[in-house]
């Protein structure tokens, strides 16, 4: 029998929940029909717009991240419209999937994984396709650790009659997103991911431009129809039963975040992330984003030769308390992933490092001690701010 080991989640999603938060859950339920929910609710509502950096509306759904994928898709476009579909890992080949069920249009910019579409490629893409109706992509690419340039890309497509349908489902949250300024026409996120509550809710938001497009729409939808939330909200209520008890939980989370400040929030997972970065190149890997630049919410690493892959999340899990992910679909055994998004500090930099020493020390890879957690803490030495 061994000494007790403290259970860390460090997925990429579901992650860890503040204590504040899963107390909030253990309330009573209640009705949803009343002004007792509508006052959670319309709560709800603005705080997820200081999330998002937006003025406009931010409906709720009873789903996880990739329903309200699907939301922006069936809302805004019509039969056969043609669409750009940046594809650089796992979750961007889901919009080619969800767009293609749809008997879209698509046109795939595809990079190798690890990589990113560049700006000018996009811009490209848009000449050669004037008659394109939408840009999908990823911000940050969960499977590979890739973030894409959406500031850029946004600039080029706000110039077009195209909209900008973006999955920010780990970075609203937790880096820069200027839904607004930037000109980011339809923005999706989950709530397993930086709002730190359990999967259940997704986000989406459309601009000006993106509810012309919605009018226009003929797409089949129901349980995603935008038009029926729409007349629901003026009602401060919703079409269907909502996730009473995680729209509580979101409001908690919220208020954490409100406290601490979105900035602050942002650069705190800057900074945990290039930790984690430092103390990973310190072992001697890889990391496996090429681009030039990385998801603030997963580390994608690339596996030592001569280690089992996939033995080092099922390690770092059932042994060693931190459970990470492994690589999806064709990487599997060949990366593992690093979730630091939500409810994570500088601590969790260090358990997790050393969770990951422990295993690699166990697989036979050959390091220094304590080589990765010297790393990552003169980075949260210099740069962690209290
Ligand atoms: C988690 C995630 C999703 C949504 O996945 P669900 O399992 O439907 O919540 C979509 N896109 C990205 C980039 C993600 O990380």
């Amino acid at each position: 029998m061994g000494m007790l080991v403290k259970y860390h989640l460090y997925a990429p999603g579901p992650v860890e929940i503040p204590p504040d938060v899963l107390t909030e859950m253990s309330k009573p339920i209640f009705h949803h029909r009343t002004s007792q929910f509508s006052e959670v609710l319309v709560n709800a509502w603005e705080g997820l717009k200081y999330v998002f950096q937006t003025k406009q509306h931010v409906f709720i759904l009873a789903s996880s991240g990739t329903g309200a994928m699907n939301a922006a898709v069936e809302n805004t476009l019509s039969e056969g419209d043609k669409v750009i579909v940046l594809s650089f890992g796992k979750f961007g080949e889901r919009w080619g999937k969800i767009a293609k069920a749809y008997g879209l249009n698509v046109v795939t910019l595809q990079k190798e994984y690890g990589y990113c579409v560049e700006p000018d490629e996009v811009e490209k893409a848009l000449k050669e396709h004037p008659d394109a109706k939408a840009v999908l992509l990823q911000h940050s690419e969960t499977s590979t650790g890739v973030s894409s340039d959406l500031k850029e890309i946004a600039k080029i497509v706000s110039k077009t009659e195209a909209i900008l349908i973006v999955d920010g489902i780990t970075s609203v949250g937790c880096d820069e997103v200027k839904m607004d300024e930037w000109g980011i026409d339809v923005l999706v996120a989950g709530s397993q991911k930086s709002f730190m509550i359990p999967p259940g809710l997704s986000f989406i938001a459309l601009s000006e431009k993106a509810k012309k497009y919605m009018e226009k729409s003929n797409l089949p939808k129901f349980y995603f129809d935008l038009r029926e939330e729409e007349k629901a909200l003026k009602d401060k209520t919703t079409a269907w039963t909502p996730g009473i008890t995680l729209i509580m939980a979101l409001n908690k989370a919220i208020e954490l975040m409100k406290k601490e400040g979105l900035e602050n929030v942002i650069k705190r997972h800057t900074v945990v992330s290039k930790a984690v970065r430092e103390g990973v190149k310190a072992l001697g890997l890889k990391l496996f984003c090429k681009y030039r630049l990385f998801s603030k919410a997963v580390t994608a690493v690339e596996v030592p030769e001569g280690i089992d892959g996939t033995q080092i999340p099922k390690l770092m899990r059932n042994k060693y308390g931190a459970e990470i992910a492994g690589g999806q679909g064709s990487m599997k055994g060949k990366i593992f992933r690093l979730g630091h998004l939500g409810y994570v500090d500088k601590g969790d930099v260090v358990v997790m490092l050393q969770a990951l020493e422990f295993t690699l020390r166990e697989l036979g890879y050959k390091f220094e001690p304590g080589v990765s957690l010297a790393a990552a803490n003169k980075i949260l030495f210099e740069e962690y701010e209290f």
